[in-house]
């Protein structure tokens, strides 16, 4: 294998294997743009590294080949006394992971070089900028060692000049603080900071490999759902210098705006700084569009790169520059993350451009982004009061009690509180806080400042750069220009639109987009709106899959026709069962007489019915699912121990009669040590006949009823967790009796369909046979991955997922998103199988995987003719489905 590349030999199209960073820097030097020489170290030679725990033997001399050949166009040897060549070694893996990883900049500098690289420049001061810089991010990254030691060091050199800006430091300042250094290095580590050159790059390489499982990045991966075994790639580029004065500088900039789309210079810049002095917040940085004061012909030649990006990528680019005397270099690029909005907008935009098509733009975007625009907002006509505006880093509103740091964030979070995580910048440590919070804040940073890019890809809401707030970290506070204080506990809102911060709780109204779903005709003619309706048309017109809803109310299958749902995938009859209703069904359990039992089921039908009349009619001319009562019937009972209680005040002589007293036999008759596994869905209907007939016959009487009304009813009764033939045929002769009796009352022909869900293995292998019973089959995929995998679907999530998520075992829980290698394979052969019987078997599927974006597109492949999701998942689902086959 080969471990080293060089530019010319990688393009964009091979992240895999010189990360996104390295690919992207090769494809930009065979544009011809103005890339500073270098080569890249493959993810190969990273695994193999953390897989043997030593690099592979061949990489030492493949290292020294490029090496050489990087010398020899500079025309300097890497740390060469009089005038040293100095390099860069940076991660950058697949995927983009903004800030977990390692970066050391200048290496290459030693005592001697430090001369050279001054004389060279005719510049001390920075000659010894660059060196100390080399020591602090050495010490960090490779040593191990706390970066507090070495910004003490440097605020108290500040403190000295009576400063706050590293702008006011001198030569004289910066040759001590690197004497500081080494003296700290040799305490920590008990050795000298390594001189040579070579040394240096090889410990660094080395660094950046094993930085890809620090616990922030294993964190990180985990959140983004990013593969633990990809590895890193290591660039490794010749220096260019932003802090050789203030001719210099370095910046980030977006080809167009990140958190709207809109066309425009967006970035930010810093003069005489080198690149992790923007990211890290240590000054302020200026807005791009000043560049152009500032050095008018780099800002016209990025300009002129970044319309060249653009096109080339057909997409957002971001990118990350220096200006070294005058001179600009383009140091990375990438497609840029972006808000959910903005995915939308630039879509479309590019398509009138002409860069892409429909199909392209529908690719573009995903249900993830649609599901963050469908979030509520805050209600602008309520009465608030504003704190500060800073900059809308990642929209959403987030309303919580404001904490100071990470830890605490977690341990009010797990105690079920909201939080607002405040700091004044955030650094990768405080990835867990700004996971348990609902929104981020901070006072310094820019929309590239870490807690804005990683706010972003999480879709946590964040207003970054609030500089107005005053925050004191330590005494758990902060305070806003009129003096408002805010202790931590203090509810504050938070608006990632706007950038805007609120004292106390401000109220949220819905999203502008679920208004226009809801037919809203204010929503209408909003940009936004027109992009995803746009979006959306494309992906309806392309989509294979129908989407369906799951729904219990006319209500819930109303909102769902709204947005979008061409039917009903499952209709729960089990939730018509609460409420003041529940009274009816314990005398159902209670009954101990047939006629006693009959009463209670007559008492239920006429309910029943007028249920499914407004569902029928919400759906009209569509399908509606009705599933059959499914859950054991003590789940309808009282608590046992509540039970217990009463019973035990009861007097005796009361007792024996007493409803409780009967009620409290019947949760002892009924409990069961598995109740998942116990009497539950079709073992009901046969055990109780009259139940399922009762639900049967209102379904039937209510089609009727519809019919006569002129409407167009399309039931289809569902059998739940059906693992033989034998118990379907059983249930459907009862349905096909009540339907003659029906009929026959009512004078109406009816149409109706009967068919099962798929929810035990058993079923998907005897669905050849199930299928000459059912019309229909629909994978209830909860039910199948709990009894494919043996997990409690109610237990293991929370009790020991963690460990099998933290171990790999799968990168998501099962119950989220459709297990392919194992659930998948059995709804394929149940799929097979089942149409082998019956060519014209309908297909779906109703499980909460219905409405997950990689499930959907498994479905989409197995051959499904529908998914069925919560009423807001359908325009979710829709936009999935389209991507499936777009
Ligand atoms: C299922 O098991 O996937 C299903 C839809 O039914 P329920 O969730 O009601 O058990
Ligand atoms: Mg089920």
């Amino acid at each position: 294998t080969k471990f080293v590349y060089a530019f010319s030999e990688g393009s964009k199209d091979q992240k895999d294997l010189l990360g996104g960073k390295g690919a992207n820097l090769a494809e930009m030097a065979n544009l011809g743009l103005p890339v500073p020489p270098g080569f890249i170290i493959s993810t190969e030679a990273c695994r193999a590294y953390l897989a043997e725990g030593r690099e592979p033997d061949a990489l030492a001399a493949e290292v020294a080949e490029h090496l050489a050949a990087l010398e020899k166009t500079m025309g300097k040897a890497l740390g060469q006394p009089d005038d040293p060549l100095l390099v860069s070694v940076r991660s950058g893996a697949k995927f983009s992971m903004p800030g977990m990883m390692e970066t050391v900049l200048n290496i290459g500098l030693n005592d001697e070089s430090v001369h050279g690289l001054a004389a060279r420049a005719g510049d001390e001061r920075f000659a010894y900028d660059s060196y100390r810089r080399l020591l602090t991010m050495f010490g960090k990254t490779v040593l191990g060692m706390e970066g507090h030691l070495f910004e003490d060091e440097m605020d108290a050199r500040k403190a000295q000049r009576g400063s706050t800006s590293d702008l006011d430091l001198t030569a004289e300042d910066y040759r001590e603080l690197v004497t500081t250094y080494q003296r700290l290095i040799k305490e920590h580590t008990g050795a000298e900071f390594p001189q040579d050159p070579r040394e240096q790059l090889d410990l660094a390489v080395r660094a950046v490999f094993d930085s890809w499982n620090t616990e922030r990045a294993v964190l990180y991966r985990r959140q983004e759902r990013i593969p633990s075994d990809l590895g890193t790639a290591v660039s490794v580029v010749a220096m260019v210098f932003g802090n050789v004065g203030q001719d210099s500088g370095t910046g980030v900039a977006f080809t167009r705006d990140p958190a709207s789309g809109a066309q425009g210079v967006y970035g930010d810049y810093l003069q005489n700084a080198q690149g992790e002095d923007v990211v890290a917040g240590i000054r302020n940085t200026v807005p791009l569009a000043d560049l152009e004061r500032i050095d008018k012909p780099a800002y016209d030649d990025l300009m002129r790169i970044m319309e060249t990006l653009e096109g080339h990528y057909q997409d957002l680019c971001d990118i990350e520059f220096t200006v070294e005397r005058g001179k600009l270099w383009m140091l990375q690029t990438r497609i840029g993350k972006r808000t959910a909005e903005a995915a939308f907008r630039i879509a479309t935009q590019l398509v009138d451009q002409g860069l892409i098509d429909m199909d392209e733009a529908v690719r573009r975007v995903n249900g993830a982004q649609l599901a963050q625009l469908m979030f509520p907002r805050f209600d602008s006509d309520a009465e608030r009061t504003l704190l500060a505006t800073g900059m809308n880093a990642s929209p959403g509103a987030a309303v919580g009690k404001a904490v100071f740091d990470s830890t605490t964030a977690v341990e009010w979070a797990e105690r079920g509180h909201d939080v607002i995580l405040v700091r004044r910048e955030t650094n990768p440590d405080d990835l867990k806080g700004m996971v348990a919070a609902k929104g981020i804040l901070t006072s310094r940073g820019g929309k590239t400042s870490h807690a804005a890019v990683v706010a972003r890809g999480m879709g946590r809401t964040c207003v970054c750069g609030a500089d107005a707030l005053d925050v004191d970290v330590k005494n758990k506070r902060f305070t806003s220009l009129d003096g408002v204080r805010v202790e931590e506990g203090d509810v504050i809102s938070i608006d990632g639109t706007t950038g805007e911060v609120f004292a106390g709780e401000v109220p949220v109204v819905d999203s502008l987009v679920v208004r226009h779903f809801e037919g809203d005709e204010t929503a209408e003619g909003d940009e936004l709106v027109l992009a995803v309706e746009r979006v959306m048309a494309h992906a309806d017109e392309s989509r294979r899959l129908g989407v369906r809803a799951n729904a219990d109310t006319p209500e819930d299958a109303a909102r769902a026709r709204r947005f979008g749902a061409q039917g009903i995938g499952l209709c729960r009859t089990e939730h018509m069962f609460l409420g003041d209703r529940k009274a009816l069904v314990e005398h159902l359990i209670i009954a101990e007489s047939e006629q006693e039992q009959e009463e209670a089921l007559s008492a239920l039908l006429p309910l029943q019915r007028s249920d499914f009349i407004g569902i029928l009619e919400a759906m009209d001319g569509l399908p509606v699912t009705i599933r059959l009562i499914d859950p054991p019937l003590h789940e309808f009972l009282p608590d046992y121990t509540d039970l217990s209680v009463q019973v035990a005040m009861e007097d005796d002589h009361d007792r024996r009669d007493s409803k409780h007293h009967k009620l409290l036999d019947a949760v002892r008759r009924l409990h069961e040590q598995n109740p998942m596994l116990g009497l539950r869905g079709v073992r009901l209907g046969i055990v109780i006949p009259g139940l399922f007939k009762m639900q049967a016959r209102a379904i039937l009487e209510a089609t009727a009823e519809r019919k006569k009304a002129g409407g167009d009813p399309q039931p289809e009764i569902m059998i739940p967790l059906v693992a033989a033939v034998q118990e379907l045929e059983l249930v459907k002769a009862d349905i096909v009796q009540v339907a003659a009796a029906v009929e026959d009352e009512t004078g109406v022909d009816l149409d109706f369909k009967v068919g099962t869900m798929i929810e035990l293995p058993r079923a998907v292998m005897a669905a050849g046979e199930i299928a000459e019973a059912a019309e229909f089959f629909s994978f209830g995929t909860n039910d199948l991955t709990q009894m494919t995998w043996g997990f409690s679907r109610d237990d293991v999530e929370a009790s020991f997922f963690g460990r099998y998520l933290e171990k790999g075992i799968f990168g998501v829980s099962p119950f989220e998103t459709l297990d392919r290698d194992g659930v998948g394979q059995l709804v394929r052969i149940a799929v097979e199988r089942g149409r082998a019987t019956r060519p014209d078997l309908h297909l779906g599927v109703c499980g909460e995987h219905g409405g997950d974006p990689d499930s959907i597109h498994f479905f989409d492949d197995a051959g499904l003719d529908y998914v069925s999701c919560s009423p807001f998942r359908v325009p979710v689902a829709r936009l999935e489905a389209g991507r499936a086959t777009s």
